[in-house]
Formats: structure tokens, sequence, C-alpha cells
């Protein structure tokens, strides 16, 4: 079963543009845009006890500790793995979070390090397709190699 991992921006005008139906987009923020309204998976964003995750030096080590944290809290991790395999069986889940290349250069970076990499890791791990947009894919810092397919040619 395919998974995307998009920005809420992507997410929204690449929705608008093509008109896809049957994506379902959730959120996998700590937090979400204002006037939207979609469904949230806590346990899947990147915070330690509500908290953003800091304490990091490298990219390694950012994904290092986002793992760590869905690691602590496995069991509500499996099962909302579980949820996305059982309840979207015709529709696709889209999972945002902030992350644009626009936004990184913003803060004058030219990659993205996004916790949906990692995440899309742990996906595929449980037999999940995860897709990216074209900002991962091609900004986008690898996590063991998970990022191959967009869904613009899925
Ligand atoms: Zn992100």
């Amino acid at each position: 079963m395919k998974v995307v991992l998009t920005s809420f921006s992507k997410c929204f005008s690449t929705m608008h543009k093509l008109g896809i139906a049957g994506w379902t987009s959730i959120s996998v923020a700590r937090w979400m845009p204002k006037n939207m309204n979609m469904q949230v998976i806590q346990p899947f964003a990147p915070q330690a006890y509500g908290r953003k995750l800091t304490g990091f030096h490298s990219v390694d080590e950012y994904y290092e500790l986002y793992m760590n944290t869905l690691l602590s809290r496995r069991q509500e991790v499996m099962r909302h793995i579980e949820n996305l395999i059982q309840n979207f069986g015709n529709s696709t889940p889209v999972l945002c979070c902030w992350c644009t290349i626009e936004q990184q250069r913003r803060k004058g970076y030219n990659t993205i390090m996004c916790h949906t990499i990692p995440l899309a890791w742990i996906l595929r791990q449980h037999g999940l397709e995860p897709l990216f947009d074209d900002d991962r894919i091609q900004y986008g810092i690898d996590y063991d190699d998970v990022i191959k397919t967009s869904y613009n040619s899925a």
C-alpha cells in the first residue's frame, strides 16, 4: 500500500491541481497550519514529551533521536501503522509536515532534513510503499536509501 510523504503546502497544491481523489491528508507534525482541520498522528510527530526534538548536532543525530522517540512509543506507533494498513484500503494516506525547500532556503539551507524521511523507512519495514514529493526526492537528506519514488512517477 502506498503512503505519500510531503508538506502541507505541496499536499494541498497538488491535490488542488491534480484533483486527486482518494487522498487523505494527515498531519504528522507537532502542529498544523491555521484553518486546516485534518487528522493528526501524534506519535509520528518529531517530539519527546510534547517538546520539539533538541540536542542534536548533525542530521544523523537528528534522525537517530527521532527513531529513538518512535522506539520509546513502539506500541502506539505500531497501532497507527496497523490503522494505516487496515483503514486505507481504497485511499492513499498523505502524511504531511511543514518542510519544503522554500522554507529551508529561507533558513539558509539547501537541503531538507525531515522526520518524514526516517518515518518512511519505518513504514517501509512494515510493508508500506513510501512515495515522496519532489522536494524530498531532490533535496531530502536520505535515511538508509529510503527516498526512491516520487508520487508523480508512481
Ligand atoms: Zn518535516
